[in-house]
């Protein structure tokens, strides 16, 4: 199936509320570009290069959501033009975003990403530090960004069970943040993949970030920088 098929069919797929994120990581501009033609305007990308080679070479109006780990070295880089920021796992990280935005007068969207997996690859926040953090307060001083919700990625396994108790285990997360710290606002349950979005949704995700299925297998040895298309 096309990449425009393969758009059409998910959003007919969608429960009404869900948001697509087409991630497109080491996939080139013109994939992008059919996307884009068949309607879809958010695209997620792990590499800060390759997000701002994408940025400059694709239309305006696009949202780019950072998926991938963060080093705050690379937060100056993609803080000017980034819409949501859904991979913050650490305080310092969090820190440096609200200040490298307040540096040019930006809000930048972030999710805090949890770490509700088995292996120990994943990053992301364990529940208690993410509390602990959170009840001391001083993210109550960040005035440049807004926190929007959670982001999770499951066990890569064939265990349903284990995956849904995890996606569970977010969702309950995050309604307990809200409720305790956040408020209306925190509004994004980012969690489901290209093998297991149906059941992320059914366990209360209103965010899928969906790769593979869309896209194809990605090629880990080819470049994706737009020029190289
Ligand atoms: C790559 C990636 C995805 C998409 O994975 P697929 O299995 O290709 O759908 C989703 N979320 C994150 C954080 C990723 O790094």
């Amino acid at each position: 199936m096309s990449v425009r098929e393969q758009i059409a069919d998910l959003q007919k797929e969608l429960p009404e509320g869900v948001n697509l994120v087409a991630v497109s990581k080491m996939h080139p501009a013109s994939d992008i570009e059919e996307a884009y033609a068949a309607g879809q305007r958010v695209f997620g990308e792990s590499r800060p290069q390759e997000l701002c080679a994408k940025y400059e070479a694709l239309p305006k109006d696009i949202e780019w959501h950072m998926i991938g780990h963060l080093q705050t070295n690379k937060v100056r880089s993609i803080v000017p033009f980034v819409s949501m920021i859904q991979s913050v796992d650490s305080a310092h990280l969090l820190a440096y975003i609200d200040k490298e935005a307040a540096r040019i007068d930006r809000v930048v969207d972030v999710l805090l990403e949890i770490f509700v997996a088995q292996e120990e690859t994943k990053h992301g926040w364990e529940e208690e530090e993410l509390l602990t953090y959170l009840r001391e307060g001083s993210w109550r001083s960040f005035e440049h960004v807004r926190f929007r919700g959670v982001m999770g990625i499951a066990s890569l396994t064939e265990n349903q069970m284990q995956i849904r108790s995890e996606f569970v285990r977010l969702r309950s997360l995050f309604d307990r943040l809200r409720g305790e710290f956040f408020g209306v606002d925190f509004d994004t349950v980012s969690m489901g993949m290209t093998s297991d979005w149906k059941l992320a949704v059914e366990c209360g995700s209103n965010m899928v970030r969906i790769g593979s299925l869309i896209f194809g297998a990605r090629n880990y040895g080819a470049s994706s920088l737009p020029d190289m298309k």
